[in-house]
């Protein structure tokens, strides 16, 4: 409790004990406005996530508003002009991803890997699916030379078609099997 003056109905002072709490709250309330104002203007946080990820987001963002407040001080005494709240927001995001970028899983592996998987000379499991251009006997580009099956290998990362037989095998030694 913190003694505080008080004027009455009638102008006279009188001493009473208010709650340092009710003190602090009013005399800070206008920062906590502030950053809740702050918070909701960019706010990313989503219906759509976890709570847990919400959590970190929400502590995230009062970093950011943190550093962005204390940042227009240090500017303010420099006598510098301070970004603006979106421009500071673009920038930091700008600073945080750097030159990331989401890879995407890729559809087929690289050749060296596809290939030590294709000779690897243990079991290859063949299935039938959908009708395919035969790896090995199959020439693409040559009409009369197009040969389709509906065989394929499973072990192999492509699922690549092929004939059972000899084309099964010539793909699975030959490091040249085209014919
Ligand atoms: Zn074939
Ligand atoms: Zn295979």
């Amino acid at each position: 409790m913190t003694p505080v003056q008080r004027i009455l109905r009638g102008g006279i002072e009188v001493t009473v004990k208010k709650p340092n709490v009710v003190i602090n709250y009013t005399k800070h309330m206008g920062g906590v406005d502030r950053a809740d104002q702050l918070a909701s203007t960019y706010c990313f946080l989503r219906k759509s996530l976890k709570w847990w990820c919400k959590l970190f987001f929400w502590g995230l963002g009062i970093c950011s508003i943190d550093s962005y407040i204390l940042y227009k001080i240090t500017k303010q005494q420099r006598g510098e002009q301070p970004l603006n709240h979106l421009r500071y927001v673009k920038t930091l995001v700008q600073q945080l991803t750097g030159n990331f970028r989401q890879t995407r899983a890729r559809a087929s592996t690289s050749t060296s890997e596809s290939e030590n998987i294709r000779l690897n000379g243990k079991l290859h499991s063949i299935l039938t699916g959908v009708r395919k251009d035969c790896k090995v006997c199959s020439q693409r580009n040559n009409p009369g030379k197009r040969h389709q099956t509906t065989y394929y290998c499973d072990t192999c990362p492509d699922k690549p078609g092929m004939h059972l037989g000899s084309c099964f095998i010539k793909y699975h030694t030959k490091q040249n099997y085209k014919d």
